[in-house]
């Protein structure tokens, strides 16, 4: 099988000037490339009793629902403001330019669920911190966070660590 981080698209200048775009598209298109991640991405979790998967909007979607399905647990989607049915509760978070907020329903994690974030990628963490933030604020206990890539000079893994989760990722790319 081929290697999972050469199965990943890089796209200068993608959505702006001086952002290399870790495109995962190519790897969810492939099938021994995609049943391969997600396996490795749930691998650590087999026997940490996770009772549900947060994913993030839109990526963390995909992977976190066959996360689910390999873990035998629900799904808990995170979603850009507006977007969910029922009420909901927000967590700011800052991008490169302004803010943005993540949703969850109220009562999508139960007191002392078991909760696994999910997305495709961790940059600065910003995204990662406030998915945190919010199964916290919700009575949740977060078993971990797991990634396909990693961009490490973005130091989201050690805002991860600063928070007390432990971060997990298939592989790490250098810059931006
Ligand atoms: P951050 O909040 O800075 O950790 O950014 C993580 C979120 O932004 C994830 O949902 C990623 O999908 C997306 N993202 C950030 N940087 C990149 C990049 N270089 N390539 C692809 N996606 C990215």
């Amino acid at each position: 099988m081929q290697d999972l981080k050469s199965l990943i698209r890089s796209i200068p200048d993608y959505p702006k000037p001086g952002i290399m775009f870790r495109d995962v598209t190519t790897l969810l298109g492939d099938p021994a490339g995609f049943r391969a991640a997600i396996e490795q991405m749930a691998a650590p979790y087999k026997n940490a009793g996770v009772q549900g998967v947060a994913g993030i909007e839109a990526r963390g979607f995909i992977l976190g629902g066959a996360i689910a399905d390999k873990l035998g647990c629900g799904f808990v989607p995170f979603r850009k403001k507006g977007k969910l049915p029922w009420k909901t509760i927000g967590q700011e978070y800052t991008l490169e330019y302004g803010v943005d907020i993540i949703e969850m329903h109220e009562d999508a994690i139960d007191k002392g669920e078991r909760i696994l974030i999910v997305d495709d990628l961790i940059a600065t963490g910003g995204t990662a911190e406030a998915a945190v933030k919010l199964v916290k604020r919700s009575g949740g206990v977060i078993v971990g966070a797991t990634f396909i890539i990693d961009l490490p000079e973005l130091g989201g893994m050690k805002k991860l660590a600063a928070l007390g989760v432990k971060g997990h990722a298939l592989m790490a790319f250098e810059g931006h």
